[in-house]
């Protein structure tokens, strides 16, 4: 075997101690399945606060292919989840929420496309069981739209659950920006991508981490991180509104020269300026996130911070010498006396 023949399944779990039990045999099974690849499992507690971590640690003792991440504090499913592609050495990784909406036993599955020479193999919904209909619709709306906005290629209906190449990975981990649009980084790193469709199943156990408020927020990140399409439209609808305030000036000029009606009606005068005034709010605004994304990028803060981890044997303990990371920790050995 060489060293990518190696396959990391990475589960970032953020107060999944319910869910976590029921997943784990399933993702070892399908990982017994796997011939002439070395499986392992990564699980990154992402700030957890209801014994997940315990749990975590019962479940790497009684299985030697798993290794533990624990993050300083939650710092939400994209940066634990970069935390944990961060710390696989070699071979590919396949992603997996921990849940259970992505069924465990399709890997096989993935791992036959990648041995086909895929570098990006990742899951389409065709059906969201688990999801509600405000859901379901809000996100199809939000799959199209950034797949209009943005000249990167995002794919509809795909989440975090895929498999990518070794080199699909080292392509992923130079990307180190702060706001961490993970469906758009995956589509930037290209290469060879192939789907496979999947019903999304519901949560096992536990609820969901992701609200509406959330979702909108989410949907915000995605398109200003892979489009500045909105600072466009802002310039548009300035355009227009000045050529149509020209036309008006022009109007009342003519107005007031011809017919001798010089002043202009008091209704006219308030809409025209709370027109305005509201075009100008908007742009504002929109100049304004685009901004504060460029002054948190500014920061230059490590994505994440590390408490503790947890190598599985035969995984290497030191770190990756990724851009951005490096600092975060301290020498690997005072990572590991932390556990
Ligand atoms: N998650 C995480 N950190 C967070 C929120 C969520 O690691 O701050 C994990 C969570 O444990 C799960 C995955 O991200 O494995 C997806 O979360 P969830 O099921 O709540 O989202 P949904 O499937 O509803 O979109
Ligand atoms: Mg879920």
């Amino acid at each position: 075997m060489t060293s990518d023949d190696a396959l990391t399944v990475v589960v970032a779990a953020h107060n999944e101690s319910e869910a976590l039990p029921i997943l784990h045999p399933r993702i070892a099974a399908a990982l017994d399945q796997l011939q002439a690849v070395e499986s392992r499992v990564l699980y990154i507690d992402d700030g957890s606060s209801d014994g997940t971590w315990q749990l975590l640690q019962a479940l790497a003792a009684s299985d030697p292919r798993v290794s533990l991440l624990r993050l300083s504090r939650n710092f939400g499913k994209e940066a634990a989840l970069t935390a944990g592609l961060d710390h696989v050495d070699r071979g590919a990784v396949l992603i997996l929420d921990a849940d259970g909406q992505d069924p465990p036993e399709l890997i096989p599955q993935f791992v036959a496309k990648w041995r086909e020479g895929y570098d990006d193999v990742h899951g389409t919904r065709t059906l969201r069981d688990g999801d509600s209909w405000l859901k379901r619709t809000t996100a199809h709306g939000f799959y199209r739209l950034i797949g209009r906005l943005s000249k990167t290629p995002v794919p509809a209906d795909t989440g975090d659950f895929r498999l990518l190449s070794p080199r699909s990975l080292a392509g992923l981990k130079q990307l180190r920006e702060r706001h961490r649009f993970m469906k758009g980084l995956f589509g930037w790193v290209g290469y060879n991508q192939v789907a496979i469709p999947y019903q999304r199943q519901p949560r096992v156990a536990g609820t969901s981490k992701f609200s509406l408020w959330t979702l909108w927020n989410f949907a915000l990140e995605g398109i200003t991180s892979f489009s500045t399409a909105p600072l466009r439209v802002a310039t548009y609808v300035g355009l227009v509104t000045a050529l149509v305030a020209f036309a008006y000036a022009i109007w009342i000029v003519l107005k007031a020269l011809l017919w001798s009606d010089p002043v202009a009606g008091w209704p006219t005068m308030m809409v025209v300026i709370l027109f305005l005034g509201g075009v100008q709010l908007i742009a504002l605004g929109l100049i304004g996130e685009y901004l504060g994304r460029l002054y948190e990028e500014s920061k230059q803060r490590p994505l994440y911070l590390v408490d503790a981890w947890r190598p599985a044997a035969g995984v290497s303990s030191a770190q990756m010498a990724v851009e951005g990371v490096g600092d975060a920790y301290g020498t690997p050995a005072a990572r590991v006396e932390n556990v």
